[in-house]
């Protein structure tokens, strides 16, 4: 018997018509064991953490079930590199419910591999422990950036094997996020011409994730422009830091703005606008530079699903939605362009800016310049020090003093002192990413050896980013030829 006291869960998305879901509760495993226990995220989702701690591979591997969970799997549909499918859903996931954290806010709580679902398809309902520990590396990085994401709040291996390429070791993910809709889910009951659901869909986001817009003359034109919002910072948020999402379809695309589904997903190290890791994106579809155009395309995807709801008259319903879709282009290049100038160290506009950004990408990506290096270093530069270790980021050193000039002279016209502006652009230019060969060798070590202290120490270094940590100096390095990973799996 489980010695956890009952959750308050609030179960609204199984309050939802049953075409939303189907109940489907996880499949036992062999022998599970703990491998992680995300205890301050516990805290912060009001859970009795000395409790759960008892009993944490049993439940966080689905053979328990929470007291007042109600387990479901989510039906959506979602584009696939571009091909609709009308039928995705949860086939590898399953929701055991809704809490209201310390903030008030909800907290959809999901296991990620507990066993196959109505929506499997030809699809085990597993996970592998490789992509289980890059989702909670990854994820919590993102959250110690301060990017919306879902959350890693255990990780549980199952004593089974699951079979994919290879035979490996499985493995469950429990993930926390404001909610699990995406644009995929609208499309679900667009593409059965379910109009009835579709505004209990878009009733129920609403009031879940933007009730600051429920009384507006026309909400749901509203909500795809708060979608649109948060996916434009969103996306901007991710090419700050070099991360390459990997598989924007979109049923991997939330309403929340939150990032989720991390499987192929990498940082990217040199700078390289075309760069992709994933093994399944062989045209590049979801290229770094292609992922703000991917969100744009995603939210035409959820704009058609609206246009019922929008307006009686199908052609003013598109002109509307159209508005918005074109006006995300805008908001995404304001973000993208504000948090440029503040990775530079500039507080203040000018015209200039932006050919000054462009040109510093452009002498990177000739130079082969570490992304995430370039910019930390650059703020020591601007702390008035030596520029060696910046301009060694470079193949030819020599390579960036014009634009080191010209950074200069238009420092001189911005009002922050010198000191200020190191310390601010420390706070934006992260000293630590979750680099992809450190993710390749937590892996292997936790695959071949049972060795998870690498992925302990990756855990512990990324959860402050922005700070210089000198102990984990290595940390910062990017790949030796040798250890550089081209290619991810999910
Ligand atoms: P993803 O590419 O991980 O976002 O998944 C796309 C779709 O495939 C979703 O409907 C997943 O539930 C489903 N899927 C992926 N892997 C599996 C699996 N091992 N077993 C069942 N369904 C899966
Ligand atoms: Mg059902
Ligand atoms: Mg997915």
């Amino acid at each position: 018997a489980l010695r956890a006291p009952p959750v308050a869960f609030d179960n609204s998305y199984a309050r939802l018509p049953p075409q939303f879901f189907a109940d489907q509760a996880p499949t036992p495993v062999a022998a599970p064991k703990l491998i992680k226990f995300n205890e301050l995220l516990a805290r912060e989702l009001g859970l009795d953490v000395d409790a759960l701690r008892l009993d944490a591979a049993a439940i966080f591997s689905g053979n328990e079930l929470l007291p007042g969970a109600r387990p479901i799997a989510m039906a959506y549909a979602g584009h696939q590199f571009g091909n609709f499918v009308p039928q995705l859903g949860d086939g590898r996931a399953i929701l055991l419910g809704e809490v209201k954290d310390r903030n008030g806010r909800r907290r959809d709580i999901q296991l990620k591999g507990p066993g196959p679902t109505p929506f499997s398809r030809r699809g085990d309902g597993r996970a592998a422990i490789g992509p289980v520990l890059r989702e909670y590396i990854v994820s919590e990085a993102m959250h110690a950036l301060g990017i919306p994401t879902t959350r890693a709040l255990a990780a549980v291996s199952t004593g089974e094997p699951v079979y994919r390429e290879e035979v490996l070791p499985g493995a469950v993910f429990t993930r926390v996020a404001a909610s699990h809709i995406r644009v995929g889910t609208f499309q679900f009951f667009a593409a059965r011409g379910d109009t009835d659901n579709l505004k209990v869909l878009a009733d129920h986001v609403i009031g879940r994730h933007y009730p600051d817009i429920s009384d507006r003359a026309n909400p749901y034109l509203a909500l795809l422009e708060a979608v649109a919002e948060r996916q434009a910072t969103l996306i901007a948020r991710w090419l700050h830091v070099g991360f390459i999402h990997g598989v924007m379809n979109t049923d991997n695309m939330t309403v929340s703005g939150e990032t989720i589904d991390f499987g192929p997903c990498a940082f990217m190290d040199a700078y390289d606008p075309a760069t992709v890791f994933s093994s399944i994106d062989r045209n590049g579809r979801y290229a770094y530079a292609n992922q703000p155009a991917i969100g744009q395309w995603n939210l035409a995807r959820l704009g058609e699903t609206l246009i019922p709801l929008i307006d009686p008259s199908v052609d003013t319903a598109i002109e509307l939605a159209n508005t918005v879709i074109k006006a995300y282009g805008e908001r995404f290049q304001a973000h993208w362009l504000s948090g440029m100038r503040g990775k530079i160290g500039l507080a203040s506009e000018e015209e200039g800016d932006l050919d000054l950004i462009q040109s510093l990408l452009t002498i990177m990506q000739q130079q082969g310049a570490d992304f995430t290096l370039t910019f930390r270093r650059l703020a020591s530069v601007a702390a008035d020090e030596d520029v060696t270790d910046f301009a060694a980021t470079f193949h030819d050193p020599q390579a960036v003093a014009p634009w080191l000039a010209r950074w200069r002279e238009r420092l001189a016209r911005d009002p922050q002192s010198s000191g200020a502006r190191a310390s601010a652009m420390r706070k934006v230019n992260p000293a630590f990413i979750p680099r992809n060969h450190r993710i390749e060798q937590a892996i292997q070590a936790a695959v071949e050896d049972d060795d998870f202290s690498l992925f302990e120490a990756l855990l512990e270094v990324l959860a402050k980013p922005y700070d210089d940590q000198p102990a984990f100096a290595p940390y910062t390095e990017p790949p030796l030829p040798s250890e550089r990973v081209l290619q991810t799996f999910c």
